[in-house]
């Protein structure tokens, strides 16, 4: 029986959530689908001993937490990608060295090359550099988290093949400056919990209503095109397999 019988659930494609989150804590998440980003070797560690059937748990190492910067190690992060289809939370971000984020980035995108994954990557006040980077290190599993990059940035990361995981702290020009077809959900929860109207993670229904706006569409079909965007995302990376059945069953279904 499917775990998920009328219709699809809500698709969360960045949400911070703790590892040591309760079966009653993921109950209230309603059904949500979610891609669990992490910060720091530490907290991967933690998430990915868990098995969930609606969560995907990822491996990080955020740009803006030094520690967890100071704490990356290849060969363990290597070693992660044999736990997990989902990189993130990585990137560039403009606050600390931006050349040490640089090196640990492009050690990331070396060890991802060829495996089966997905990527969740942050650019805040760094897109340019991010841009140069991914250019030198091509990946198809690129997904562009809160992406506020130039006109022309935003035309590379597009020819690049990238997706981009929108929410609804947003202004409507960024979110109609991007391709349908690359889109797909994210709360960042709890950073902008104010300006997502996200109480949790996985509350996307404001997005789907603007992004229906936005497109002469109705909240139900934007989100079925989410589902189909991430289908074909982790059909193209050989991730589909990779994801917890019931998640993978609605990305087929959809
Ligand atoms: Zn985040």
């Amino acid at each position: 029986m499917s775990l998920f019988p009328d219709e699809l659930p809500a698709l969360d494609c960045h949400a911070h959530i703790a590892p040591d989150v309760t079966d009653a804590q993921i109950g209230a998440l309603k059904g949500a689908v979610v891609l669990a980003v992490t910060r720091t070797p530490a907290e991967t560690a933690h998430a990915l001993r868990r098995r969930d059937t609606t969560l995907v748990w990822g491996t990080g190492v955020h740009p803006a937490v030094p520690a967890a910067l100071k704490a990356f190690d290849l060969r363990q992060f290597a070693a992660t990608l044999k736990k997990t289809c989902l990189i993130g939370e990585i990137g560039l971000d403009r606050r600390g060295s931006l050349d040490r984020q640089r090196s640990v980035l492009a050690q990331i995108l070396d060890a991802a090359r060829n495996e089966p994954v997905i990527l969740s990557l942050h650019s805040s006040g760094r897109t340019g550099p991010l841009m140069d980077l991914l250019t030198s290190h091509p990946h198809p599993g690129i997904i562009l988290h809160w992406f506020l990059g130039s006109p022309d940035e935003l035309k590379q990361a597009i020819d690049l093949g990238a997706y981009f995981s929108v929410n609804a702290a947003m202004p409507d020009y960024a979110l109609a400056a991007l391709p349908l077809h690359r889109l797909l959900p994210e709360t960042d929860f709890p950073a902008s919990r104010r300006a997502t109207g996200a109480i949790r993670p996985g509350v996307v229904d404001l997005l789907e209503q603007r992004l229906a706006q936005l497109h002469d569409s109705t909240p139900q079909l934007i989100r079925r095109r989410f589902w189909q965007n991430l289908r074909e995302l982790t059909t193209r990376t050989q991730v589909l397999d990779r994801l917890p059945e019931a998640i993978a069953d609605c990305a087929l279904e959809a």
